[in-house]
């Protein structure tokens, strides 16, 4: 027979069941921006590659980095460019669906996976370009991002594969100005997907 429980024993409970609730709601998010973090978007990515591969459902992967950003840190100190990158995160998080998984993958870095196909992700893409144009334009400096799209095709095996491919993209929106979106070139990788749907291999 276990004797009965004081008050504070509840509230010990209570507390310890609260700070484990905080705890799981804070693993897996990056602490400035409260988004998912890198360990989440190599896992999430990996079985959300996987589930499109094997339902042939589309899925793209965005990543979106802050153009010029060292320059905001240099000019304007580390505390505002924080600012900056809450503010992105905040952005990002608002533009998205909720059914997409919103990462920072990095520093100035951040990540979409969203179950669109292509043209709709580079939509979404241009979405958050003029977005973060708007929003900097009321704010004290202005800055822009270059988002490259990448979607799961034929020649996916993995999520690396799609990174790889996006980040070539995203060097290209690099060395072609920075302020845009890099997807397939010609756009045909969502074409490609409707097609691949009708050859699904489940
Ligand atoms: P690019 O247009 O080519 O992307 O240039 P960039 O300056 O944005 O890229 P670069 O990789 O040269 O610089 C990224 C900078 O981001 C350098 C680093 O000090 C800064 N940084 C990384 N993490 C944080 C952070 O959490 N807070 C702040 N304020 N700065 C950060
Ligand atoms: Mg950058
Ligand atoms: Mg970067």
């Amino acid at each position: 027979v276990t004797a009965p429980r004081g008050l504070t024993d509840i509230f010990d409970t209570l507390t310890y069941r609260e700070r484990y609730e905080a705890l799981v709601e804070h693993v897996g998010r990056d602490g400035l921006t409260g988004l998912l973090h890198r360990g989440r978007f190599d896992a999430d990515g990996e079985a959300a590659v996987q589930v499109s591969l094997r339902t042939a459902r589309p899925l793209s992967l965005l990543i979106i980095d802050v153009d010029h950003f060292k320059s905001i840190n240099d000019r304007f100190g580390h505390a505002e460019g924080d600012k900056v990158l809450k503010a992105v995160a905040a952005l990002l998080r608002e533009v998205a669906s909720p059914e997409d998984q919103v990462f920072r993958i990095g520093g100035e870095e951040f990540a979409i996976l969203s179950s669109c196909p292509h043209s709709v992700a580079r939509l979404l893409g241009e979405s958050i370009r003029h977005a973060i144009k708007a929003s900097a334009a009321t704010s004290r400096f202005e800055f822009t991002v270059s988002t490259s799209v990448s979607s799961v095709s034929e020649t996916t095996r993995c999520l690396a594969d799609l990174f790889a491919l996006a980040d070539q993209r995203l060097y290209k929106a690099k060395s072609t100005g920075r302020d845009r979106v890099v997807g397939e070139p010609g756009g045909h990788e969502a074409d490609t997907a409707a097609a691949w749907t009708k050859s699904a291999r489940i």
